[in-house]
């Protein structure tokens, strides 16, 4: 339920099933993209926790892919590793400049392979395993529950998505089209309004806790989580 998803951007499509078989023994659940396009795509549609970004690749480079993924607020929490050749590491700093999280020199052991991105998911937080508090609310992602003055809330899927989507982005307002394409992912196609039945439904599932109003509805916006009195 909790594992965490990883693309895999490769041109090369031994190495990129090589990975694949890989980390999936690893536990992970893995995407694949040819290019730096379909990665794109891949990203918004399936939003993975740690993208692996191949140098070489045929439409734009991959340092290119991950300056584009790092400017963009939207993939804030995604993090990224670099995988150049040999030949290539003289380039690593460009890499890390880029805004790459960290880099693997190909050929690489399939231990350090994971190991790499064991530490990276860690380091990256926010989605990985940590416990989330806001007012009377604990958010253990690790045990993917949520407490309410220590007590235990159950939530369906989607209402678990929603409730970490926003306690991880606190005092921010998020219009139903961003809520879609953040917990839902772009590209899936869902009215607007499924957001408010969503927002119903978690809030109700909140109310006992008195933290319902944690979930503010902006007139005309959309949606602010805070424990702040509106
Ligand atoms: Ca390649």
């Amino acid at each position: 339920m909790s594992a965490k998803k990883i693309l895999i951007v490769e041109d090369e499509q031994p190495i990129r099933e090589m990975i694949a078989f890989l980390l999936s023994r690893a536990g992970y659940e893995t995407i694949e993209a040819r290019d730096s396009r379909e990665a794109r795509e891949q990203i918004a549609d399936n939003r993975p926790d740690l993208a692996l970004v191949d140098w070489m690749l045929p439409d734009i480079s991959g340092l290119e892919l991950t300056r584009m993924l790092k400017r963009d607020e939207d993939y804030e929490d995604l993090a990224v590793i670099m995988l150049t050749a040999r030949a290539e590491e003289r380039d690593k700093v460009s890499g890390l400049d880029g805004g790459a999280d960290d880099y693997i020199t190909k050929p690489f052991s399939p231990r350090e392979l994971v190991a790499r991105i064991q530490a990276v998911l860690r380091r990256a937080g926010s989605s990985s395993d940590e416990v989330v508090t806001a007012g009377v609310l604990q958010l253990d992602t690790a045990g993917h529950r949520v407490l309410a003055s220590g007590k235990e809330i159950r939530l369906g899927p989607t209402e678990y998505r929603l409730l970490q989507f926003l306690m991880t982005h606190p005092e921010r307002v998020y219009s139903r089209t961003q809520l879609l394409d953040r917990v839902w992912g772009a590209n899936v196609y869902v009215e607007e309004r499924t957001v408010d039945v969503h927002i119903r439904r978690l809030r109700k599932a909140l109310s006992d806790a008195g933290a319902d109003d944690y979930i503010q509805t902006v007139r005309g916006a959309g949606y602010r989580f805070s424990v702040k009195d509106v």
